[in-house]
């Protein structure tokens, strides 16, 4: 009936506003959580077939004091609606340089993969941000890989070819996340000094018994073979997957099936002395 329809649309714009205040109050809380540093740095090991160093990717978390943990999923989308997302991708950079700086002290060599937010990347200052905290940090950015999604490609070209040569000539590797869920073409793989790609998960869940994705997954190794890129796979929970992926290729393996993201600490504490 009518009244039941107004009704609900009373209910539904309250619950909206609610949502946008809870949204602003979050993004609020964020930028404290910044400030206090009460963000975490986990790590999650991505394992080589052949090659022993240590490597892992950074992945940041969050402890809200009221509502406990909160996913990266929610809080770095509602950053990425403003320029928080550059306070936290700087965080989490800092977080990871000084780790691998302090690692290198006592004699261990490790690599990091770091993942920038395609807004921060867009930013004018982009560069200037991440040469500071190599500077002020100390670290051979030769230990970091820099993970860009396809939305990198809404800028013009050549300021994506200049931002990231001139990162490259420091030695920072550069990885395609998500790859293939994207809308970009494939011959930019050709013009950017990209050292690897990232297989998304969504590959991952089906590929034992969707032979759509399996040949999807071989393409995408294919590609990499031509280019010569390395490829991580990610999400990877079975050793089902495991099998068949190395059928198709011998990728870097990220997930479940050999490690959950864990405090930065507790990582460390697996590595051989
Ligand atoms: P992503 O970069 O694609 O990271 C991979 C996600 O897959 C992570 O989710 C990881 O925990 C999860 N994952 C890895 N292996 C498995 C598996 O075997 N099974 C399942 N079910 N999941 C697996 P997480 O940590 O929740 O992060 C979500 C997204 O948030 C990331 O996706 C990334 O886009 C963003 N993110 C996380 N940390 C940062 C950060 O420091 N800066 C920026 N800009 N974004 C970040
Ligand atoms: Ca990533
Ligand atoms: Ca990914
Ligand atoms: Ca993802």
């Amino acid at each position: 009936s009518k009244d039941l329809g107004n009704n609900q649309s009373v209910i539904y714009r309250s619950e909206f506003y609610q949502q946008i205040t809870d949204a602003f109050e979050l993004q609020k809380d964020l930028e404290v959580a910044i400030e206090n540093n009460d963000l975490e740095l986990y790590l999650q090991s991505q394992i080589h077939p052949h090659e022993p160093l240590p490597r892992a990717e950074a992945l940041i978390r969050w402890q809200h004091p009221k509502r406990g943990w909160i996913s990266p999923e929610i809080f770095i989308a509602l950053a990425e609606e403003s320029n928080l997302i550059i306070e936290v991708d700087k965080w989490m950079l800092t977080e990871a340089c000084k780790l691998l700086v302090q690692q290198r002290k006592i004699g261990r060599q490790l690599h990091i993969s770091v993942n920038i937010s395609g807004q921060h990347f867009s930013h004018p200052n982009f560069l200037e941000h991440m040469l500071i905290i190599f500077a002020s940090t100390g670290v051979d950015p030769r230990q970091i890989t820099l993970e860009l999604t396809e939305n990198i490609f809404l800028d013009d070209f050549d300021t994506i070819i200049d931002k990231m040569q001139e990162l490259k000539t420091r030695g920072v590797r550069f990885s395609i996340d998500d790859f293939g869920t994207g809308y970009s073409s494939l011959s930019y793989l050709k013009r950017l000094p990209v050292d690897e790609v990232k297989v998304d998960r969504s590959f991952v869940q089906k590929l034992t018994d969707n032979e759509e994705d399996q040949s999807l997954v071989k393409s995408v190794f294919e590609i990499a073979q031509s280019f010569n890129l390395e490829v991580v796979v990610e999400g990877v929970e079975t050793s089902e997957q495991e099998v068949i992926l190395n059928q198709l290729g011998e990728p870097i393996i990220q997930g479940y099936l050999y490690a959950r993201p864990v405090p930065y600490r507790k990582w460390l504490d697996t590595l051989p002395n």
